[in-house]
């Protein structure tokens, strides 16, 4: 009669200590303006692209541009100024984790001055964006271990075009999955006359998550956000089989590379993929040559239409004569992947 108490009291001890787990916030607010929990008061939070726009202009998605065009990250607003109005806000650390790479000439990206910091989260390597800054901190270097809340840069306006309006200062702030390893190679191969002065560490080579979401699912008081869940939970735009079997992602990312069985026996012959319409990469699916049909590159198996009606600005797949391709956008982003 003892054995079913002490198995629910084994089963709550495994659900408390999971939820302890997912319990802390594995992301912090990277500037003291937390304003983005109070429902209705949004442009405390978000800096929109004109004083007239709504507040969703400055989230992220398909929010520029009248729906077609992509903001990868959070527009966070200034709330501190000096004398002359210029921004002043301490910009920190989302996470604890490493300096990988910050760009210091404005004049050589939209981001103007920006830092990236690599976190492991929940065993999933995670870089954080901080863009527009005025300085980075000074000393900062890059390998440098950081805590979260440690301050890396103070906010600024800068950028390689756009002048920011002193009233629109903020920090765009992005999390992102890194694509590619050989990114500096294959833009250099595939963009002739482009220029890349930040090697692997090119804004293309960073797919961002919906960073709002993130901060909202970790703040429920439901509790039980885990960053995994929410990458392989990702609403999937299209379905697109690849006949490559070693690229760095894979690697990467084995925490989303998913279990078949016929692969496992017959050896891998090729990775069913699915995207979400920002061309995030959260499930891979191993096939094997007898799972597979027809010889192209890359095969567009399916296409959710509701969710490419939803989100169209990346146009990832278009159709064509009544039929679904992958865009230009969407080869790209494939050839970049399993390059
Ligand atoms: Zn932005």
């Amino acid at each position: 009669m003892i054995f079913p108490a002490v198995r629910r009291l084994a089963l709550a001890s495994v659900l408390f200590s999971c939820a302890n787990i997912f319990a802390q916030s594995p992301f912090q607010f990277p500037t003291a303006n937390h304003a983005l929990y109070e429902i209705g008061n949004e442009l405390k939070f978000f800096a929109p692209t004109a004083p007239e726009k709504q507040w969703t202009t400055g989230s992220f998605g398909c929010v520029r541009s009248d729906g077609w065009q992509m903001h990868e990250g959070l527009d966070i607003r200034s709330l501190q100024r000096d004398r002359h109005g210029e921004p002043t806000d301490p910009i920190m650390a989302t996470a604890d984790g490493t300096v990988v790479y910050f760009n210091t000439r404005p004049s050589l990206s939209n981001y103007g001055r920006y830092v990236i910091v690599r976190h492991i989260v929940e065993g999933i390597e995670i870089y954080s964006l901080y863009a527009h800054l005025t300085a980075v901190r000074p000393g900062l270097k890059i390998g440098d271990p950081v805590k979260a809340g440690d301050v890396i840069a103070t906010m600024g306006r800068t950028s390689d075009a756009e002048t920011i309006p002193q009233w629109r200062a903020h920090v765009h702030f992005e999390l992102n999955v890194l694509v590619n390893d050989n990114f500096a190679a294959w833009f250099k191969s595939n963009s002739p006359g482009e220029r890349n002065d930040h090697g692997e560490w090119n804004g293309q080579n960073l797919n961002g998550l919906d960073v709002r979401e993130i901060l909202l699912g970790e703040h429920d008081p439901k509790g039980g956000f885990s960053l995994l869940n929410f990458i392989r939970g990702q609403t999937e735009l299209c379905r697109v089989l690849v006949r490559t079997i070693n690229f760095p992602y894979l690697k990467r990312y084995p925490m989303l590379i998913l279990k078949n069985p016929v692969a496992e026996k017959e050896g891998v012959a090729g990775y069913e993929i699915a995207l979400n319409y920002n061309g995030v990469a959260f499930a891979l699916m191993p096939r094997a040559a007898s799972e597979i049909k027809g010889k192209a590159k890359f095969q567009l198996l399916s296409v959710n239409e509701g969710e490419e009606a939803a989100h169209h600005c990346r146009k990832l797949v278009v159709q064509r004569g009544g039929r679904w391709q992958l865009g230009t956008n969407g080869l790209r982003e494939l050839e970049l992947l399993t390059n």
